[in-house]
């Protein structure tokens, strides 16, 4: 039989081996969540147990959660591609590319399809903070990228034991995806008196190339090396391979994300998925002109959701051109390759070291 595996493996397979995404799936679905056993440390950027703890011999929920110990198959769905602009104004200027998420969001709510949802908001500083947002102002909150590691899965925790909530939106990257996915697929059978994995019902996935330090990008680069006060900038984004930085309609910097390559979370050089593909509906601003959102639609209930929002006048949308349906297969062709050659370089590192 073969031995079970608990975080000391996860820490030695995964953390140590700089493949952790930092999705927070494992915090999540601790097995003693209720006791802040594991959690992200963010200075660190990595999920730890408290110290001194031993975790229990029969667990290992979080070893088997991992989408980077091994990944769920993808389930067949479909890809329908939008050009997708926000009908309300408030939501346009807060939001970034079009407001298509907080806009959807903004239905699914308004329409009781769901009860709240998990998005990423901004602490101070461009610090990412995981919040549950209940109402149009929550949302409002957390419109716009941000470009470092939040560990988005512990919002579900937060949706389920501190709310009550019974369904759920979530809004992450791609590996929030997957690792909602891995949730769904594994935590039925393994965990909990939580079932997590029942209270999700839309999953929206935001379009990634790469996650930064916080330190090293916000504070190193911005604050020391160029002498940006962090708390003036008002959005940041990465689109066509550079980084502009605004502050209101100013725009602080323009640098090539070559520039900030050195940066970017060792997970994330692994990673295959620019689009979530494990989403209901994916969500970015490639492929589409200047405040316009590319929708990707790939369930059944993503396109219900979809319709449901256009039929009641939440966005606008039509069919994307051909030519940003061809950057999107390029890029998500280009990351998926990016990740693969990344992966055989460090297993071909590891043989040398053998
Ligand atoms: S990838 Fe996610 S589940 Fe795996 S160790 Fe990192 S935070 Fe935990
Ligand atoms: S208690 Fe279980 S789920 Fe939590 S860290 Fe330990 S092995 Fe992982
Ligand atoms: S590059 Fe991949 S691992 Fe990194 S944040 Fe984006 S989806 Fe997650």
């Amino acid at each position: 039989m073969e031995e079970k595996r608990d975080f000391g493996d996860l820490k030695r397979e995964v953390i140590e081996k700089g493949k952790c995404a930092l999705c927070g799936g494992c915090v999540a679905t601790c097995r003693l969540l209720d006791y802040g056993y594991l959690s992200v440390d963010f200075s660190e950027e990595r999920p730890v147990i408290r110290e001194g703890q031993q975790c229990p011999p029969d667990c290992g929920y979080c070893y088997y959660q991992c989408a980077r110990v091994e990944k769920p198959e993808l389930r067949e769905g479909f890809e329908e591609m939008y050009e997708v602009v926000s009908t309300d104004e408030e939501i346009r200027k807060a939001g970034q590319d079009g407001g298509a998420v907080t806009s959807l969001l903004a239905y699914a709510l308004n329409d009781a399809i769901v009860e709240g949802c998990i998005t990423v908001a901004d602490k101070g500083e461009w610090k990412p903070e995981v919040q549950v947002a209940m109402d149009k102002a929550g949302l409002i909150r957390s419109a716009g990228s941000k470009y470092t590691p939040a560990a988005a899965l512990t919002g579900i925790a937060d949706a389920i034991l501190k709310y009550d909530l019974w369904s759920v939106a979530l809004v992450g990257t791609p590996c929030d995806m997957v690792s909602y996915e891995k949730m769904l697929v594994v935590g039925r059978d393994t965990h909990n008196a939580h079932n997590f994995s029942s209270h999700i019902k839309l999953r929206i996935g935001l379009f990634c190339l790469g996650s930064y330090s916080y330190e090293k990008l916000m504070k190193g680069y911005l604050e020391h090396e160029h002498g940006i006060d962090i708390s003036e900038i008002t959005k940041l984004q990465i689109s066509e391979d550079v980084l502009h930085v605004y502050a209101g309609e100013k725009e602080l910097l323009s640098a090539g994300i070559n520039e900030i390559g050195d940066y970017k979370r060792d997970g994330c050089k692994v990673c295959e998925d620019f689009t979530g593909l494990f989403s209901d509906i994916s969500v970015g601003n490639n492929g589409t002109p200047k405040g316009k959102s590319s929708v990707i639609v790939r369930t059944d209930f993503g396109r219900e959701v979809f319709n449901g929002a256009l039929e009641r006048g939440y966005i606008e949308a039509k069919p994307i051109e051909k030519s940003g349906a061809d950057l999107i297969h390029r890029l998500m062709k280009g990351k998926k390759e990016a990740g693969m050659a990344e992966k055989e370089k460090r297993k071909k590192l590891m043989e040398q070291f053998k």
